[in-house]
């Protein structure tokens, strides 16, 4: 086995102590970690991209507002007090970093990728974000302008994928089955 790193001992001498104070139970912290890697998770955010696709209207809301467009799914999980959803296009490919931390959409997202929080990615996304994209397989053209959105405790960024041509006959239900996580933080396309 590792050594643990120097995070999870501070996590685990965080928890200690907090449990100890009376102020949180084990059972809280257990709830928790099930609540973002079973019940939320990246499923809430494809369910809202799979509607915009179908639903214009919707679509429009989304992009004019994350935040009431959640509102409507009514989904639980916080971390969403003010979400702003960025559109790809063929001229636009959108990418989100947290250069600072790791702030991330959990509400519709679920839990941040290990690699979301690496120093690597949160500087070389701002400075060479195209050779980032390539690393993780995706190979822009040149002419495709690429814009990178940096989340804060304010605002959290969500990307809205192009939908992938040739699935004119599939259902909203279909649709939300096949966007992934990486897809809505703007490092994978569908
Ligand atoms: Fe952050």
């Amino acid at each position: 086995m590792s050594e643990p790193s120097q995070a999870s001992l501070r996590a685990e001498a965080l928890e200690s102590l907090l449990i100890e104070k009376g102020l949180l139970t084990e059972e809280d912290i257990d709830n928790t970690v099930a609540t973002y890697n079973e019940r939320i998770g990246p499923m809430n955010g494809a369910r809202m991209v799979a509607k915009a696709w179908v639903d214009d209207a919707f679509r429009q809301k989304m992009l004019a507002d994350g935040t009431a467009a959640v509102a409507e799914f009514g989904f639980e999980g916080g971390e969403v007090q003010k979400l702003v959803v960025v559109e790809n296009t063929s001229q636009v490919h959108n990418m989100v970093v947290c250069t600072l931390c790791s702030c991330y959409p959990w509400a519709v997202l679920g839990l941040p990728p290990r690699w979301y929080k690496d120093p690597a990615y949160r500087s070389r996304s701002v400075r060479e974000p195209r050779a980032v994209l390539a690393e993780f397989g995706v190979d822009l053209a040149p002419e495709i302008d690429i814009r990178v959105w940096d989340s804060s405790a304010e605002v959290r960024y969500m990307v809205l994928p192009l939908r992938p041509e040739g699935l004119d006959n599939a259902t909203e239900e279909e649709l939300t089955q096949i966007v992934t996580r990486d897809s809505m933080i703007g490092v994978a396309r569908l």
